[in-house]
């Protein structure tokens, strides 16, 4: 079974709808023998790949689809807890991802902890962007692990995600947060050209493999579909000398034991 923890839709073309982006998308996932997604809406208003009120209404009845809360502190007038409190409580979101680096925000920001609480709470993790954009190193200030993992140690019992592993400094990001058991580990965009060319595939595969040894339940299998190609990143697991016990785990397990999937 693969699930894919970390995809979003494809952007919105001319004359196309967001239920047209799902068909697509359901049919790349048919493609490529993914069972199960996890889908992240984006945090904005309006957004070529949906809102969140949007997914959720676009996936009320796919079973196979599993959406993830966003929230944006700087813009967001409305304190989201309530909102993200009832969807976590009814099912509807399985997780909430922040976007330090897009946003100009922190992880150690305070407005971001009745989030966390909530995390806590239902017991499901908070995902955090990180790395560089496409040729653009700064934003990665904002997601630096070295923030994170003081949200790691003030709330031990937030399972927290790290998207992308802050590539190109996959080596730096696995030293870091290396102690900290409540932290995990998505592949997505970790098989990208562009990462991959920055980063160096022998490191990735080094500090997958590395991490994958340390805490064999930490890694879930994801892939920023449609920024990025899906077979790609199935390619990379695969290539990983590891054991296929190992492999299973990251394709569906270990995603099933932490976002609470009923697959
Ligand atoms: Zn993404």
């Amino acid at each position: 079974m693969i699930i894919d923890s970390h995809l979003h839709l494809p952007g919105l073309r001319e004359g196309k709808t967001l239920a047209d982006s799902k068909e697509e998308l359901l049919q790349e996932l048919r493609k490529s023998n993914v069972d199960y997604a996890i889908l992240i809406p984006d945090n904005t208003t309006v957004s070529e790949i949906g809102n969140l009120d949007e997914v959720l209404g676009l996936v009320e009845h796919d079973k196979n689809l599993f959406v993830m809360g966003t929230i944006d502190i700087q813009r967001d007038r409305e304190p989201h807890t309530r909102k993200l409190d009832f969807l976590f409580r009814t099912r509807r979101i399985v997780a909430v991802k922040i976007f330090p680096g897009h946003d100009t925000i922190y992880p150690t920001d305070k407005r971001l902890v009745p989030a966390y609480e909530l995390c806590i709470k239902y017991d499901l993790p908070m995902v955090i962007h990180t790395g560089a954009n496409s040729r653009n190193p700064e934003p990665a200030k904002y997601n630096d692990p070295k923030h994170i993992v003081k949200v790691a140690r003030r709330f031990p019992t937030l399972k927290i995600v790290i998207a992308h592993y802050f590539w190109p400094k996959v080596e730096y990001c696995y030293e870091l947060t290396k102690p900290y058991a409540n932290i995990h580990f998505d592949t997505s965009g970790l098989a990208d050209d562009e990462v991959v060319e920055e980063t160096g595939l022998d490191k990735i595969k080094k500090v997958l493999t590395s991490t994958v040894k340390q805490r064999p339940h930490s890694v879930v299998f994801g892939t920023d579909y449609a920024m990025c190609n899906i077979r790609k990143h199935i390619a990379l697991v695969e290539s990983l000398k590891i054991s296929r016990q190992a492999k299973d785990e990251i394709f569906s397990e270990n995603a099933i034991k932490l976002f609470h999937l009923s697959v």
